[in-house]
């Protein structure tokens, strides 16, 4: 790291500033790197709902577990099988007998299944603009191979709509990095113009050090803002073509994050032309809701509101090994980060 950048962001002196990291990503980086430890106390980062399984809601999970106790194949990232539903979770309906493979792109799952005609293959669609255009591939090629045991469970989430949700939480937020080299620009320059601010950062210690001290400078002259610090990889157009790809197989709906509630246009659901590969509507788990933990924190450490060291559970009930809720299964979770590194930090 630049010495002279990490002193003027210690030597900071400016009115107190709270910053959120929307991405876990740069949760596990500022940890790894010891970078809380460099700041000084008018400045507090708070771990923001950037990780798509920790606010993907319980009764999701719920309806994963259904369909695999059904007998159905469920295709999975490998961080959502121990996320806890309302009473079990994939790991136990793996326990039961059920069929979790974990695989790592939504294609794998379109092979799986185009392997095995006789099975019923759902692959979990998590995740954020970084993920969608995968899982809208998978689909899009199904179709056109006309694999009917193939569908997709969705909970794929836009971060825009979850900044004006969250825009209360923090002076200015650490935009990620892979997200915007999707969406491009666009959606800062809009949200700047509403009155939120934020800089787009890369993912090691140097460009969230940058990013931090660019933030303070920018905070100080009293006045939104938006700056990419990360043009190496975000561009103003980001991909246009995994854009299009989102936009023609996807439309925007209300969605349900854990912890924020409901937020209008914060997700997408398969268009009406591929609704036979919506394992919701395919299977009728539109019923199927769920219950968290209520002694689980989950909310409000992803609004900010509190830190996993205020949750009763952290590190006694609730570890890795054993987690309570999303937040400390997930490598991108805060609660997971705090317990990696959280007391050396
Ligand atoms: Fe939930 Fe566990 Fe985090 Fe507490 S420590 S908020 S129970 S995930």
């Amino acid at each position: 790291m630049n010495p002279e950048i990490v002193e003027q962001l210690k030597a900071y002196d400016g009115r107190p500033l709270r910053i959120m990291e929307v991405c876990g990503t740069h949760t596990h980086e500022i940890f790894r790197q010891g970078i809380r430890s460099l700041l000084p106390e008018k400045i507090r980062l708070i771990s923001g709902p950037g990780c798509p399984v920790c606010v993907t809601p319980v009764g999701y999970i719920d309806q994963a577990v259904a369909l695999a106790r059904r007998g159905v194949v469920i295709c999975t990232f490998g961080d959502l099988i121990r996320v806890p539903g309302s009473e079990a979770s994939l790991a136990d309906a793996r326990k039961e007998g059920a069929v979790i493979k974990m695989v790592y792109s939504p294609l794998d799952a379109l092979e799986f299944a185009k392997a095995n005609p006789d099975q019923d293959v759902v692959f979990l669609s998590v995740g954020f603009e970084t993920t969608t255009p995968a899982s809208c591939m998978a689909v899009r090629n199904a179709k056109n191979e006309a694999v009917r045991n193939f569908s997709i469970l969705t909970a794929n989430k836009t971060m825009d709509q979850a900044y004006y949700a969250l825009r209360d939480s923090a002076d200015a937020f650490l935009y990620p990095g892979h997200v915007s080299a999707i969406t491009g620009t666009a959606i800062y320059r809009q949200l700047c113009a509403d009155g939120i601010s934020g800089v787009i950062t890369g993912f090691t210690g140097p460009e969230i050090i940058t990013a931090l001290t660019v933030i303070t400078k920018k905070c100080a002259e009293g006045k939104p803002f938006f700056v990419n610090a990360y043009p190496r990889v975000v561009t103003d157009e980001g991909s246009r073509p995994g854009r299009k790809l989102i936009h023609e197989i996807m439309e925007p709906i209300d969605s349900e994050w854990r912890g924020l509630g409901v937020i209008p246009r914060s997700g997408l659901a398969l268009r009406s032309e591929y609704a036979d590969f919506d394992a919701r509507k395919k299977y009728n788990l539109e019923n199927i809701s769920g219950h968290a933990n209520p002694a689980c924190r989950c909310g409000d450490v992803l609004k900010g509101d509190c830190t996993p060291f205020d949750c009763p559970l952290f590190d006694r009930v609730c570890t890795p090994e054993h987690p309570v809720g999303a937040c400390m299964v997930s490598n991108e979770g805060a609660c997971s980060a705090f317990y990696t590194y959280g007391k050396e930090a």
